[in-house]
């Protein structure tokens, strides 16, 4: 009987094409075996992988090792091989001649596997992964533009980014602080808070020992700040607003805007009520968070673990 594939590693044979994809497409690849003559070379993954995937015509393998020295280090295509699988099995299944990622077509079944094997899989992978690469340096690069004007949570918040109209409704609106809370964090700039998962604790972007660092508090004193930060920004903002029809109402908003901040430190129910909602407006928002926050610590200085 004549053996069409083998396994380059463990010199398991068939003369079925698919029988030989599945033994590849296993969770754990199969044990070498050491008295394998093949493993004297060294081959690199993907070689293996290519060369289990030749058939053999009178015991040789028709392939040029030099062709497949691109590979020489490569593991990208069996560490993305299950997608080639499924291009491999649709091959099989339609018989299919023309190639899926470049379009040749081919007179011969055979010769497209040949061509997605050794080369064209590998080149699309490749692409595939340069521009990820491109990808992520780009967001590297605009993470790093706005880690330079992130603002020390002891300073005001820019609120420049809140329209006229959107602080006219929310110096007039019931929920005033959760409101203006989270427009400050649609600014990339006020980002200075890491809420961890549980809640009970976070960290704030301050200067400590002369240094710009993320330190830890406690998301009660977080929020007592929070508060008063917030209550300062609405103060302003009243106090700021040239709209006629406002001229009137001004000291009765302001009154309520200080009533609340009164309330929530005096009444323990609302101040817990209020502690869980600005803690979930800064966790919502920890990713955004984490991701400056990593490039500020590749920069600059280090972060107590989180
Ligand atoms: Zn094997
Ligand atoms: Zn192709």
């Amino acid at each position: 009987m004549e053996t069409k594939y083998e396994c380059i590693r463990c010199n398991y044979k068939s003369r079925i094409f698919k029988d030989i994809v599945r033994h590849w497409n296993r969770m754990h690849l199969c044990k070498k075996n050491q008295d394998n003559q093949n493993m004297l070379i060294n081959y690199s993954d993907d070689q293996s992988l290519i060369l289990s995937m030749i058939p053999l015509k009178d015991n040789k393998r028709i392939i040029n090792m030099e062709d497949l020295q691109y590979l020489d280090d490569s593991s990208m295509i069996l560490d993305n091989k299950k997608e080639l699988f499924e291009k491999m099995d649709e091959i099989e299944n339609k018989c299919s001649k023309q190639c899926q990622i470049c379009n040749k077509n081919f007179s011969k079944v055979f010769d497209l596997k040949m061509h997605l094997l050794n080369n064209c899989y590998y080149t699309h992978i490749n692409n595939k992964h340069k521009e990820k690469i491109k990808e992520l340096e780009i967001k590297d690069k605009i993470i790093e533009e706005k880690v330079k004007d992130l603002i020390l949570f002891d300073n005001d918040w820019d609120i420049s980014h809140i329209s006229k109209e959107k602080k006219i409704y929310i110096i007039t609106t019931n929920f005033m602080y959760t409101i203006l809370l989270e427009e400050v964090f649609i600014n990339e700039m006020n980002l200075n808070i890491i809420m961890n998962k549980n809640i009970l604790n976070g960290y704030i972007y301050v200067i400590e020992n002369e240094k710009k660092n993320f330190v830890e508090i406690q998301t009660e004193s977080l929020v007592i700040k929070i508060m008063s930060k917030l209550n300062k920004l609405l103060n302003d903002m009243v106090n700021n607003t040239d709209e006629d029809f406002m001229k009137e109402l001004k000291s009765i908003i302001l009154l309520k805007i200080n009533k609340k901040l009164n309330d929530f430190h005096n009444n323990e129910e609302i101040k817990n009520k209020v502690i869980t909602l600005m803690g979930n407006i800064c966790l919502k928002n920890r990713s955004r968070t984490i991701d400056i926050s990593k490039k500020l610590l590749e920069e600059e200085t280090n972060l107590y673990g989180y």
